[in-house]
């Protein structure tokens, strides 16, 4: 770090918005935080990703591949063993438990009482109504019509996973008869059933999970699954997500149960009972857990050819929904849905988009937004969007009817990038999402930018991966007061900018370097206007490298504005496609030398549409090598 102190510069927001509005009346940053690692080698013990559900329950993502389902040597129902393919979809790491049936004032008809059991004797019409339920109580749509309980697989609730999904989940890329391999000898260690139950259900989780990190797969409760149960199933099974037959007297159970024995706990085996039973009447060896679809491949993809093993790493991650365009601006605003829509087009065009691994993002949750911005704040910029309010705070920001949703998306983007990084789905990752979010204060909205999103980033990081220091690297041709801002005093967070100055929005100078413990983790490098690759690139090395060493970060976020570029619109900035080839090519390194190429770079500035999307075609290319 530099040596000397100074108190954070305050600045007179109102007047350069005034002055930016008159200098710069169609004014607009868009920002792409792009997000870029370094590639690791091939990873065979492949983990997916787990998440904890807004009614707390943990779900891991089970990636799209390829299933052998059946066994050619098993009961006559499991065979002839077949190929499927299944979509990705999450599933509940555990079965459901009796606390969590009844958080719904469901009445809990289990045997064994205890509130980490497995809940049992519940029949399959009660599951499927917990699904509802559960999807309710989460803002999903449920699945399940309640009156012919038919599942609607393209509802975003919660349901019972079908057959194939099932066996796809609890074989976890094996193909033997148990999860871990064909010695029935290990069966104590994975499962409760007949040999070790002591005739009970026992807690969940408290034997070995499954490759995929899935518990209780085999024995404790037998779960239900969505399909009708037919003993012809396997002869006319589709090949792609195979759902059972339309009609049927019973339901699928799946994996064996505490009262079971060892062959009953295989992973192709397969036993039904009635659906619509009497409760009173119900088995106490039967459980379920629940799926959820992930639409739009929002997990991963996998290689076909891998027979339902985990997907390879080394892709570079792209963040991208449609629901990005759904952020109106006004009309010949720069900051426009056109940028995205020519990025996209450009990654397609020349042949990159295939290469990628396209990551559908979520909203973020409010709690994480608050990390960063007054509840307040956040409030106010959902009621206005609501109410068709025209603009946010200043005449930068125009809003649309739904542009508080899609801000949430924009930061949920960066978790998307995030969580693919750190469960190393991906080597890296770029995110393609508007609205930008570097100018975003606390309590205020500024320069198009609605949510911080990079800042949220960091914190997202620090909290929920427990990594404590932060790399922020902005080239936007515009200063990011608002990251500055957040974490001026903080020295767990080393923001670093380069920026044309004098210019919008009026601070980054030299002299603005962190206050307090913050002190010198916040590094302001003004250029002048027309600096071009070789200013930029001499910054890099000289300024940029050694501290970022010196501090050596967890991991690295990139605030990737395009408007620095030749011919933008608002800069007067002169880098090249090629110039952001080789600043990318210096970050990535940083982040190959101090935290294992963690990097995410998200979207900011960048209005030149063509020269923003070949520039955007450069920093990708450096990421994917
Ligand atoms: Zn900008």
């Amino acid at each position: 770090m530099s040596e000397v102190g100074n108190q954070k510069s305050e600045i007179k927001y109102s007047v350069l918005c005034f002055l930016f509005s008159v200098f710069c009346p169609l004014s607009s940053v868009l920002c792409l935080l792009v997000f870029s690692g370094c590639r690791k080698a091939e990873d065979t013990s492949y983990k997916p990703e787990v998440i904890t559900t807004k009614t707390g329950i943990e779900m891991v993502a089970i990636p799209a591949g390829w299933l052998l389902m059946g066994d050619d040597n098993g009961a006559a129902d499991e065979r002839p063993a077949h190929k499927v393919w299944i979509s990705a979809f999450w599933m509940d790491k555990y079965e459901v438990v009796q606390e969590q049936f009844r958080i719904y004032q469901l009445p809990d008809p289990s045997h064994f009482k205890n509130p980490k059991n497995p809940l049992e004797r519940i029949n399959w019409s009660d599951a499927a109504l917990y699904c509802n339920d559960r999807s309710r109580a989460e803002g999903l749509e449920p699945c399940y019509d309640e009156q012919t309980w038919q599942c609607n697989f393209e509802a975003n609730g919660y349901r019972l996973p079908t057959e194939a999904e099932w066996e796809y989940a609890c074989r976890a890329g094996t193909t033997t008869k148990y999860s871990f391999g064909n010695d029935v000898r290990k069966l104590k260690a994975y499962a409760w059933f007949a040999e070790n139950s002591s005739g009970k259900t026992h807690p969940v989780g408290q034997k070995k999970p499954n490759p995929w990190g899935l518990y209780d797969m085999h024995g404790n409760v037998a779960e239900w699954c969505n399909d009708f149960y037919s003993e012809s199933y396997y002869k006319q099974s589709p090949d792609r997500d195979p759902k059972g037959l339309v009609e049927g007297e019973e339901k699928v159970l799946r994996g064996g149960a505490w009262n079971l024995s060892a062959d009953s706990c295989r992973s192709s085996y397969r036993a039904s009972d009635p659906s619509l039973n009497d409760t009173c009447l119900a088995n106490d060896a039967i459980g379920f857990r629940c799926v959820r679809s992930a639409h739009n491949n929002a997990i991963t993809q996998s290689n076909p050819e891998q027979n339902g093993l985990a997907p390879q790493i080394s892709k570079t991650g792209f963040v991208y929904d449609d629901i990005y365009l759904e952020h109106k601006t006004t009309s010949g605003h720069p900051e426009s849905p056109q940028r995205l829509v020519a990025i996209v087009e450009k990654l397609k065009a020349n042949g990159l988009y295939p290469e990628l691994l396209v990551l559908s993002p979520e909203p973020a949750a409010r709690e994480w937004i608050e990390t960063v911005h007054s509840l307040h704040y956040i409030e106010r910029v959902k009621v206005s969007c609501e109410n068709g309010t025209a603009y946010l705070d200043s005449l930068d920001t125009p809003i649309s009817k739904k542009s508080y949703e899609v801000a949430l998306v924009a930061a949920g983007g960066m978790f998307t990038a995030i969580d693919a990084v750190m469960q190393k789905k991906v080597a890296n990752a770029f995110c393609a999402v508007r609205p930008p979010g570097h100018h975003a204060l606390s309590d205020r909205a500024m320069g198009f930018c609605i949510f911080n999103n990079v800042a949220i980033g960091a914190r997202y990081i620090q909290k929920k991966y427990k990594l404590q220091k932060v790399l922020i690297v902005d080239w936007d041709v515009h200063h990011g007061n608002g990251t500055q801002a957040v974490f001026y005093d903080d020295p767990t967070v080393l923001y670093f900018s380069t920026h044309q100055y004098p210019f919008y929005p009026g601070t980054g100078s030299k002299a603005e370097k962190g206050s307090g413990k913050g002190l010198n983790y916040n590094i302001n490098v003004p250029l002048p206007a027309g600096s071009g690759d070789s200013d930029y690139i001499k910054v890099f090395r000289e300024k940029l490298e050694p501290v970022a060493l010196e501090f050596s970060p967890d991991f690295v976020l990139v605030s990737a504005g395009f408007d620095a570029c030749k011919g933008d619109v608002l800069g007067g900035m002169n880098i090249t496609p090629q110039g952001f080839a080789q600043l990318t090519q210096i970050v990535k390194s940083i982040a190959q030398k101090c935290c294992e190429g963690r990097l995410v770079s998200i979207l900011e500035g960048g209005y030149n549409l063509d020269a923003q999307a070949a520039s955007v075609e450069e920093h990708i290319r450096v990421l994917m090598k």
